[in-house]
């Protein structure tokens, strides 16, 4: 998999795939990544790469010329690229996003910055857009991040143990079960007997239960989609 940034700040990108499992990734040439800044194709002689917005407004916009002539560019040279903006305006980003989008060749992520990028570019290259929650950032760099740090753990070989995403929240709807590690006790407050005692078949019907009370405690609405794709009836 490769990962292209478009960003003005590549920096604030770079430190992330530095340590831990991505890092081991990109040393297992199982991703890496590329950025591009779009300063770098502005013909504005001062590299201008924003401007007022037209009909008035606070702030400035990221200007259509180097962002176009930048993914241009990255287009020529990446077949079948993948252009994902993340924008407040984006479908929610899910974990069958996460899923589908670990098969892709490469994905090019396109960050905003300032009040946002101009529509007509938007327009013209978005394969898809996506929103990270209903909350507005600085910058589109966190977001492609996120989004890029979840297909990871998809790509098979990632994750030192592919067994982890089996069982985990939103793979079957719910919220994965409870989980503890030693010691057994801790502050006066004990593991599930259960899961102590070995019996693999019973503690993972007794975890299926509990994914369920969990997700109907926690999150109603994953639970009711449960439910009426289960007709479950407690
Ligand atoms: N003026 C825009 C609006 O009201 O929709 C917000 C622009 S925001 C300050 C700058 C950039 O941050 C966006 O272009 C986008 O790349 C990123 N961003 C902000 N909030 C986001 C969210 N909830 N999901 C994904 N990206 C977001």
């Amino acid at each position: 998999m490769k990962y292209i940034f478009v960003t003005l700040f590549p920096n604030l990108i770079k430190p992330y795939f530095e340590d831990s499992i991505l890092k081991r990734a990109i040393d297992k040439n199982l991703i890496n990544i590329e950025f591009y800044n779009p300063r770098d194709y502005s013909l504005n002689k001062h590299k201008k790469v924003d401007n007022y917005l037209c009909g008035g407004g606070a702030g400035l916009l990221m200007t259509p010329q180097p962002l176009n002539d930048c993914l241009e560019d990255i287009r020529k040279k990446y077949e079948n690229s993948h252009f994902i903006f993340p924008l407040p305006a984006g479908k929610s980003f899910k974990q069958s996003d996460s899923k589908r989008l670990s098969k892709k060749k490469s994905i090019i992520f396109v960050c905003g910055r300032y009040e946002g990028i101009d529509e007509r570019i938007i327009e013209e290259f978005a394969d898809e857009l996506f929103s990270i929650g209903d909350y507005i950032l600085t910058g589109g760099e966190l977001s492609s991040l996120i989004i890029a740090d979840s297909i990871s753990r998809n790509i098979d070989g990632v994750l030192g143990n592919s067994q982890s995403i089996i069982n985990e929240s939103f793979e079957n709807i719910l919220l994965e079960a409870p989980s503890f590690t030693k010691p057994n006790i801790f502050k006066n407050s004990e593991v599930i007997s259960e899961f102590l005692k070995g019996n693999h078949s019973k503690i993972s019907s007794l975890k299926n239960r509990l994914s369920i009370m969990k997700t109907k405690y926690y999150r109603i609405d994953l639970f009711n989609k449960f439910k009426m794709r289960e007709n479950y009836e407690k």
